[in-house]
């Protein structure tokens, strides 16, 4: 034993541990200059740079780094002061008694902590006390003084020494009592409380701002702080303040001995008062907690947790003070709702329509009281507007329900060897290519057909009725022999057949089903090219452009083999849906799947290209309105236009017809003032022959 000491003692030079030191100390002044930097802009220029929990984090990095090292702790550390230095425009007040902060807790473990703290410090027949329990308004500290019951000075917290003077601003607010009630023989009354603005006036102020091309407030607290320390009380009346009371700190009448009837007795003598609870235990105080976040939004004014002190004002005095807080009270803060972590990576997902998606991978967070992991970043684009790299610190943010998402990219701390995203340029499901066509926010998995993301999806839209109308082979059954393994592409379903053994064993299913579906899978050989084109489910290519494929091609094999350029002849066909089909048509998995389609026999008759002869509609111009019920108006579009006709946004005397469905407008109006035909939508289906 004595040897290892020795040995340790030996082998552990000086110099290391001052090396550990000096990065220690490093990493504190690091923290320290940026606290000091938030403390300012937040506490004297009233805009903050940084969301509040994002300046907690980095405030609990130095707290742990502190306790983890006392003997390190640097003498201007900021983590036991309160507020930042006030500024010298307005006069200085030192505070008769000092204005402190609060300690604050997040979870009902901690609730739970502090209670058990307070009871340390208490005798038997004093521990588990009444509390109460306030709203913890989100505005900023004053200290009002009244002699003989009129209202004489306001000064700020300021550093909680000193404060400023802001008594011609504060006279402005038009719930402060300038005479209180009853309160003429109580030679000095000092009143603490909160000066905030509520919701509905601070959106009024950002509006005007916003109109004005002036800057706006982060947050109705900042405008708050703003607004009373302007230097012209004019410009501070016409803001919208209110103030609320919340501690009696001189002149409490001696009768008075709990926090919950100094509430009350303030509310007597003219001032605003918030919600108050007694409480008994942690209970009950989470309790209540939980019924003030439900309130929370419906309230008039900000809010960022409760406040829970020792309701009997002599234990308040025997428990006394830390540096920076009371040893009687502490804040029950809300869950924060932006919070940093890390984003470990960034994956690639692929939807069921083949859309490739990016989701950022964190370092597993509580945003809003929920663990969150995961995030969605939408698209490329978006990892590009954010400029985020796996490895990065961000901010995650979530409000209510909504879908966590990335609100910053802390680009300062970017680990020095990450590397930029990029697009995969083949599919992580089924490695196909991938494209992103011009102008589209989504990049796409070409293997359509073959990609296991989309088989499902796949299925269900080959077998639907306008496309190989397999009508026995319904959307449930088709599902569950994916699911079984039965059919992963499109082209097992014609090989069914060899599996009606297995088919009859599925629950429900009877050799009747199974013929009555064999039977309809054969039917469907027999299709049309339109049809199989649409079967396809190329993105872009609805029923109306598989028929105006069908019109220009004429038959597959020119269709597939198709540059970008002649697809881009073809009526109804821009840019995008000429590279998602000239993409599809090159995925060889796709290849694969519609030469077993030919092979098990899927045929069509010879395409009669239609001549112009051929094209009833040629020459004419039709506008669709209104609401149509047996397709969507693009398909409408392309159908009218594979019979000849251009399709118009709008009416004129020129229009040859105006296809009206439900609702139909204005557009209607027009139509019957220029005298235009108008087609309803039972009659265009008989003329497209449907
Ligand atoms: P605090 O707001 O967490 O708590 C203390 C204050 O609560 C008191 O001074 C008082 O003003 C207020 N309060 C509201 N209702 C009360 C009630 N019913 N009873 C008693 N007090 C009540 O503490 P703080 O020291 O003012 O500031 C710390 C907060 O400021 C943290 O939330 C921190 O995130 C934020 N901050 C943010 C930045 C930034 O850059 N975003 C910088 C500095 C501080």
């Amino acid at each position: 034993m004595t040897d290892s000491k020795n040995t340790n003692a030996e082998t552990s030079p000086q110099e290391t541990p001052s090396v550990h030191d000096k990065t220690i100390i490093n990493k504190m002044r690091t923290l320290i200059a940026a606290l000091k930097t938030h403390n300012n802009a937040y506490y004297v220029l009233d805009n903050p740079i940084l969301e509040d929990s994002e300046y907690d984090q980095l405030r609990l990095s130095l707290i742990k780094i502190e306790e983890q090292y006392p003997d390190l702790v640097q003498p201007d550390s900021p983590i036991n002061t309160v507020g930042d230095i006030p500024l010298s425009a307005f006069t200085q007040v030192t505070h008769d008694i000092p204005m402190l902060s609060l300690g604050n807790v997040f979870e009902y473990d901690d609730l739970r902590d502090f209670m058990r703290r307070v009871n340390d410090r208490l005798s038997d027949a004093q521990k588990n006390p009444e509390y109460e329990v306030e709203l913890k308004l989100d505005g900023l500290a004053v200290s009002l003084k009244y002699q003989h019951g009129k209202f004489i000075q306001a000064v700020t917290r300021g550093d909680g020494q000193t404060g400023e003077d802001i008594t011609q601003n504060t006279k402005t607010i038009r719930n402060l009592p300038l005479y209180l009630i009853d309160a003429a023989d109580i030679e000095l009354l000092e009143v603490r409380g909160e000066v905030l603005m509520p919701k509905a006036g601070f959106e009024r102020l950002n509006r005007l701002a916003e109109e004005k091309e002036e800057k706006t407030f982060a947050n109705p607290r900042n405008a708050a702080a703003g607004s009373l320390r302007q230097l012209d009380p004019a410009v501070a009346a016409s803001r919208p303040l209110a103030f609320y009371a919340y501690s009696v700190n001189q002149g409490l009448p001696e009768r008075i001995d709990t926090q919950s009837d100094a509430l009350a007795w303030l509310g007597d003598i003219g001032f605003s008062v918030s919600a108050v609870r007694v409480v008994k235990n942690p209970r009950e105080t989470q309790e209540y907690y939980e019924s003030v976040i439900e309130k929370r939004a419906k309230l008039p004014f900000e809010i960022d947790g409760t406040v829970i002190k020792v309701n009997n004002l002599a234990l308040q005095q025997q428990l006394g003070y830390l540096s920076r807080e009371p040893r009687w009270a502490t804040a029950y803060k809300f869950p924060a709702e932006t919070v940093m972590t890390r984003l470990h990576s960034i994956e690639w997902q692929v939807g069921r329509t083949g859309a490739i998606t990016p989701v950022g991978k964190l370092e597993p967070v509580k945003v809003g009281g929920v663990t969150v992991s995961n995030v969605t970043l939408h698209n490329f684009g978006e990892i590009q507007r954010l400029d985020v790299r796996a490895g990065d610190m961000v901010s995650v943010h979530r409000a209510g329900d909504v879908i966590p998402k990335i609100s910053r990219v802390w680009h300062d701390q970017r680990p020095a060897d990450s590397q930029p995203a990029v697009l995969p340029e083949n599919c992580p499901v089924c490695d196909s290519p991938v494209i992103l066509p011009e102008d589209e926010a989504l990049a796409r998995c070409t293997g359509g057909l073959f990609c296991p993301a989309q088989q499902q999806e796949a299925l269900i839209h080959f077998v639907s009725r306008r496309a190989m109308d397999i009508d026995g082979l319904g959307e449930r059954w088709l599902i569950s022999f994916f699911e079984q393994g039965l059919v992963k592409t499109v082209a097992d379903i014609y090989q069914l057949h060899n599996h009606q053994e297995q088919m009859i064993t599925f629950e429900k299913m009877g050799e009747k089903s199974v013929q009555n579906i064999i039977k309809a899978i054969e039917a469907s050989k027999h299709t049309t090219l339109s049809r199989f084109i649409y079967a396809l489910g190329i993105r872009g290519v609805g029923e109306g452009t598989a028929q105006n494929f069908t019109q220009q091609f004429g038959d597959l094999e020119r269709l597939m083999t198709a540059d970008i350029e002649t697809l881009i002849q073809t009526p109804d066909v821009g840019t995008i849906t000429a590279e998602l089909a000239y993409e599809f048509f090159r995925a060889p998995h796709n290849i694969e799947v519609i030469n077993a389609l030919l092979a098990a026999g899927v045929y069509w008759d010879k395409v009669e290209k239609k001549s112009s002869s051929h094209l009833p509609l040629d020459g004419q111009t039709w506008v669709i309105t209104g609401a149509l019920s047996s397709m969507a108006r693009d398909e409408a579009k392309a159908k009218l236009q594979a019979l000849g006709a251009k399709v118009s946004g709008s009416i004129s005397a020129k229009t040859t017809a105006l296809l009206a469905g439900e609702k139909a407008g204005s557009k209607m109006a027009k139509a019957e003032k220029l005298g235009v035909k108008v087609v309803g939508e039972d009659e265009f289906l008989g003329m497209v022959g449907e």
